[in-house]
């Protein structure tokens, strides 16, 4: 198989480390909020992307963390902690909101078909590795201690930037999201490995250290839970392109640091999801979820194809237009192949013939579009019935589109336009209540009592219903 490689820039065999099996790693979600369906995007993309190398016959594992602690509100180490402001937005503690978007982020996955990861864990459960990583950080002179905190020292390194894209834009991001500048810093690109109590007082999550009580960094938790479980080679890491820096940078900082040799081989990284206003990002007010897609009327094995219909390392663009495009498409689709037959024997020579254009979409750099195409082949391909349904199951296993069931009548969107001016009028409520403008969000639930709709807050959301 090739696959871009992040690392080089270029496209490459994938030639796993210990022949036939591969060591996988996903960075997991912040569990703060909903997942929103950009962040679904990655997801999504790198279960066709584990899928595929089962059905090239690797024995897989795939470890992904749950990050339930240290993600500030800025990837570069400042800001507010997610989790706790989470909390206080919920009124919960910071366990709760872990425990309840830990589920919804899986029950999101589930309806878009992507498989469980072998291993999930939680920040949490792994104080004790993180501390003795950071103990060998430190001994080993890659680390310091400074202002009560224990920082990773970047100028140790041989080479720090080394996916060699980070351009001065980036740079700049990570410097204005700084609110005030850690003088503790030796040199600007240091990240923090373990915060005390003298900095976040408010952190409701604490634990021992050699260093005082505490809690971990960000990007420790990745180098060690991956370490935990992989071992100290790793044959691919995935993530969206946003954490290539300056997340997954620091995680092969602190691995090769720690490890004393390169760490892991291959870099997934998947592109943006874009609206109309640009990146897709929880901060900008109301987002995309599955649920809302769900509540629009849309199956959401709609927007998994819609997802496959482009390549992962181009920027894609949501719209609802397009989104129906897909949905009226993969009826279509669902209708074809109910259609077929299932007569005759299968035929297999064909039948490989068939499969090998659909490995040769895939081989090439993951091409899930030349893929679908290669499935709609399957569809008008001169073989009887059962070859074709075979084929369509085989190749459904990596896709999972469902495209053996039998079609429901429910992928359209609702054309109701009462139904879609509630659902913004209580996205922006919740857009507001999140701003903490309550006036707004009184203004707009008397808006929504005078159209007669009722809102219920539900551990899934906001649910309505019309008074009758
Ligand atoms: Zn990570």
């Amino acid at each position: 198989m090739i696959l871009y490689n992040s690392l080089g820039q270029t496209k490459q065999e994938f030639i796993p480390h210990n022949g036939n099996k591969v060591s996988m790693y996903t960075c997991g979600p912040t569990v703060y909020h909903y997942a929103h369906i950009g962040n679904l995007r990655t997801y999504i993309m790198e279960d066709v992307l584990e899928k595929y190398l089962r059905f090239a016959g690797y024995d897989v594992k795939r470890v992904m963390n749950i990050t339930d602690v240290g993600h500030l509100s800025s990837d570069a180490d400042t800001g507010e902690d997610k989790m706790i402001a989470g909390a206080k937005r919920e009124h919960k503690t910071v366990l709760e909101i872990a425990k309840f978007y830990t589920d919804a982020f899986f029950s999101d996955c589930k309806k878009l078909n992507i498989k469980f990861p072998d291993v999930v864990e939680p920040a949490t459960n792994c104080i004790d590795e993180f501390i003795h990583m950071i103990s060998v950080l430190l001994e080993k002179g890659y680390a310091y201690p400074a202002g009560g905190n224990v920082y990773f020292d970047t100028s140790k390194l041989d080479a720090y930037y080394v996916f060699g894209n980070i351009n001065e834009e980036d740079l700049a991001v990570g410097v204005r999201d700084s609110v005030e500048e850690d003088v503790n810093k030796r040199n600007k690109t240091d990240f923090v490995l373990w915060f005390t109590k003298s900095k976040f007082d408010s952190q409701e999550l604490k634990w021992e250290s050699p260093w005082g009580l505490g809690y971990p960094g960000w990007h420790i938790e990745c180098s060690c839970i991956s370490y935990k479980h992989n071992g100290e080679y790793l044959d691919i890491h995935c993530g969206g392109v946003d954490n290539a820096f300056p997340h997954h940078t620091n995680e092969i900082a602190q691995s090769e640091s720690f490890l004393g040799h390169k760490w892991c081989n291959y870099w997934f990284h998947v592109l943006h999801l874009l609206d109309a206003r640009g990146k897709m990002s929880k901060s900008k007010g109301d987002f995309l979820t599955v649920s809302l897609l769900v509540k629009k009327g849309y199956n959401p094995l709609v927007y998994r194809m819609f997802c496959l219909q482009s390549h992962y390392r181009k920027p894609l663009t949501f719209t609802y237009e397009s989104l129906d495009n897909t949905a009226t498409a993969y009826d279509k689709l669902l209708k074809r192949i109910a259609a077929i037959p299932n007569e005759g024997a299968i035929e297999q020579d064909k039948a490989v013939t068939l499969i090998a254009s659909f490995r040769n979409a895939l081989d090439n750099d993951l091409n899930t579009s030349l893929g679908l195409t290669s499935l709609y082949d399957v569809i008008k391909a001169d073989v009887n019935g059962a070859t074709k349904r075979y084929v369509i199951g085989e190749m459904d296993k990596v896709l999972s589109l469902g495209l053996l069931q039998a079609p429901a009548e429910t992928n359209h969107a609702t054309d109701d336009a009462l139904t879609a001016e509630i659902e913004d009028l209580i996205a922006q409520r919740t857009a507001a209540r999140t701003a903490r403008d309550w006036a707004t969000a009184d203004a707009i639930r008397d808006k929504l009592k005078e159209m007669h709709v009722v809102l219920l807050d539900t551990k899934n959301g906001v649910s309505w219903s019309i008074e009758k």
